[in-house]
């Protein structure tokens, strides 16, 4: 039989699907079997600029004055009705923008589901927000009052990765539409199909033209064009460090700010008090968690030498039944995105078996996976010194490094001891070492006796370091998402 014809995307400019400019496309791989499903439109610096310039007239209107046009008026009790119609049309989509996310990216259906369900939570906590976000008064001379006043930047820039589209979008986005700014993004070539179709819903559900313009293609065309256009006034970058510098710098020429999220080697530090039963599970979750393409994923486990043995033991118990297969089987991990990333971790393994590190566990590829996926088993490395690369490189995929310490001043020394700062997880019943290690651990999120792998759409998040700046989700986003004005009235 035949199959049906590959469907094609284009970009979503002012609410109106958009042919790429240079009639250019790009093929969308399923990496569950390697194999081209679909094509998305080639952007780059002609398309950028047409969803610039819609963003531009959603926010500034025909006269160009700041906040002059339609969403840029919008009161900010209406922006958050729009942003619960947004919530309440993810949710009611949930199902299909899992199914195209799952494909796209390979990851099991249940994580897709998930995600789908946190886009719709990231556009109701910030549906809610729109309306509360204020400034102050502040004491100042006699005869003055001054008041702050929290004001969009305008248009916004979001470079999305591939790892969590709809919650990368979901935060980030959503965040900066309730704040009042028009939003330009570039999703990740390798997986942007559950945005592009958000996007149509959001215009179904309401949204004005031209507060909502995604351009797909490549990072080094499309992306780097939007990094470098003089009409975004605030970028927010999740993706690697290498790449998040660039845009830094393309920004930096037109003293555009930038929040920048890029990943970390996060540990998990496990204390011989610990309650193991309740930590175990938690430890294999945070790295096998969409094949340990996460951002926040805890890719070392520190445990006391006392405990090293008994805890790596039960770890390969846990490493050894985990099985991968093609999406939707929905096994403990799919594929991994793409060849690229399938090479990239496969290095890393090798590299750890060349040096003569001890596999502890390795899972299980489904026999019937197929031949052209991108397929990883997950893999456990036993008592690895601690400046191995494999326990202090990010991977990026399902390797889990378990190094020993002695005691708690050794465990930071490790902890703190790689360029990156994004989540740590701290396991031990004694009370003044969690809050003592809470203190010093070098990260934007710290977990007591749990792991969140970057926690629920209300905790700030964001790292130190190599792991980036700023702060996205929670209410702490808003404040990024804002230009402070102080008015300073003298009535006396
Ligand atoms: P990347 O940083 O190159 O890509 C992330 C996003 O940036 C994509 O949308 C991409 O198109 C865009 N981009 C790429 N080059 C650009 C440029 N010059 N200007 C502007 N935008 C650009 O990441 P990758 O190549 O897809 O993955 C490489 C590694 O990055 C991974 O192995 C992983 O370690 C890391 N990564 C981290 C995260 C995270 O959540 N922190 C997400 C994805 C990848």
């Amino acid at each position: 039989m035949d199959k049906p014809p590959a469907h094609a995307w284009q970009h979503f400019i002012a609410n109106r699907p958009t042919p790429a400019t240079a009639s250019e496309s790009l093929d969308v791989i399923d990496p569950s079997s390697g194999e081209c499903f679909a094509y998305i439109a080639r952007g780059r610096a002609a398309d950028i600029d047409l969803a610039v310039r819609a963003a531009r007239q959603a926010f500034d209107g025909d006269r160009g004055q700041p906040a002059g046009g339609v969403w840029g008026k919008t009161p900010a009790l209406e922006r958050g009705r729009i942003l619960m119609r947004l919530a309440a049309a993810a949710d009611a989509h949930r199902d299909e923008l899992a199914a195209l996310e799952s494909r796209d990216t390979g990851k099991p259906l249940k994580q897709a589901q998930a995600d789908a369900v946190a886009l719709a939570r990231y556009f109701e906590f910030y549906a809610g927000a729109c309306d509360k976000l204020h400034g102050q008064t502040l004491p100042y001379q006699n005869g003055y009052t001054v008041l702050t006043i929290r004001e969009a930047h305008g248009v916004t820039g979001h470079i999305i990765p591939w790892n969590y589209p709809m919650q990368i979008f979901g935060r980030s986005v959503g965040a900066a539409l309730a704040a009042g700014n028009a939003c330009v993004v570039k999703p990740a070539e390798d997986a942007c199909l559950s945005l592009l179709r958000f996007a149509e819903l959001a215009a179904a559900a309401g949204l004005p033209d031209g507060a909502l313009n995604l351009v797909t293609g490549l990072g080094a065309e499309a992306g780097q064009a939007l990094a470098e256009h003089p009409g975004i006034d605030h970028i927010s970058f999740t993706g690697s460090p290498e790449t998040g510098r660039r845009v830094a710098q393309a920004a930096a020429a037109h003293y555009c700010p930038v929040t920048l999220e890029l990943g970390g080697k996060s540990p998990q530090l496990v204390f011989d008090d610990a309650d193991l039963e309740a930590a175990l599970p938690v430890l294999i979750a945070a790295i096998i968690q969409n094949a340990g393409q996460t951002c926040s994923a805890g890719s070392r486990v520190l445990v006391q030498e006392t405990i090293a043995e008994r805890l790596t033991e039960r770890l390969a118990q846990g490493f050894a039944a985990l099985r991968a297969g093609p999406a939707g089987d929905d096994l403990d991990l799919g594929p991994l995105v793409s060849r690229k990333q399938l090479t990239r971790v496969g290095t890393y393994v090798q590299q750890a078996k060349q040096s003569g590190l001890r596999v502890a566990a390795q899972g299980q590829i489904v026999a019937h996976a197929p031949i052209g996926g991108f397929y990883q088993a997950p893999v456990l490395l036993a008592n690895v010194p601690p400046e191995h690369p494999v326990a202090c490189e990010e991977i990026f995929g399902p390797v889990l490094a378990v190094s020993h310490f002695r005691d708690e001043v050794h465990a930071l020394a490790i902890a703190n001891g790689t360029p990156y700062g994004l989540v740590a997880g701290v396991w031990t019943r004694d009370g003044a070492r969690q809050m003592r290690l809470a203190r010093k651990l070098r990260a934007g999120q710290v977990f007591v006796n749990n792991y969140g792998a970057g926690g629920g759409v209300e905790l700030p998040f964001g790292g130190v370091g190599q792991s980036g700046y700023g702060r996205e989700k929670g209410f702490e986003a808003l404040y990024g998402f804002t230009a402070l004005k102080t008015v300073a009235l003298r009535h006396d």
